[in-house]
């Protein structure tokens, strides 16, 4: 019997956070782990004390048909990158590992080339987290380098021609 590497048994832990997703357009779960140990763990959904879109039974930009990546200021949800983030201490994030899991609420399907919105972007970095991986399929995945892939390639500034 093949032993699960490493970085798809943090994955796997991921995608039962997920399961506590609230949003029904998109399941997030996220745990942020730091020299081999899991700090803390995410998933979106509205704010403690606030109705979750399930509760609704309709998510915004799901019924606007808002295209991905668009008017997130719709968006009900606190999302699961930034979830985990305030759930730990700074001296637990910096260097520290993001992993996270998207699927389809409808499908249970992952998603694949999911990436975090531009908002959660700027928490990560600032948050001091160094890599970002995110599950393709139940095997593979994307490795994100916080430095080289978020701030130097700065996707809140005019694209180059
Ligand atoms: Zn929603
Ligand atoms: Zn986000």
């Amino acid at each position: 019997m093949e032993r699960i590497d490493k970085e798809n048994y943090y994955l796997d832990i991921a995608a039962t956070v997920l399961e506590r997703s609230t949003c029904m357009r998109r399941f997030y779960g996220a745990i942020i782990v730091q020299h081999d140990e899991i700090v803390s763990t995410g998933y979106n959904g509205a704010p403690r004390g606030r109705k979750n879109c399930l509760d609704l039974g309709y998510c915004t930009r799901e019924a606007m048909k808002i295209p991905s990546g668009e008017r997130y200021e719709l968006c009900r949800s606190v999302h699961a990158e930034a979830n985990a983030i305030i759930s730990a201490a700074r001296s637990e994030v910096l260097g520290a590992t993001l992993y996270m899991v998207c699927k389809d609420p409808k499908t249970k399907q992952l998603i694949p080339h999911s990436t975090s919105c531009s908002m959660c972007r700027r928490l990560i970095i600032n948050a001091g987290i160094r890599r970002v991986v995110i599950r393709d399929t139940d095997t593979r995945y994307r490795v994100v380098d916080v430095v080289k892939d978020w701030v130097e390639q700065d996707d809140s500034l005019p694209r180059q021609v």
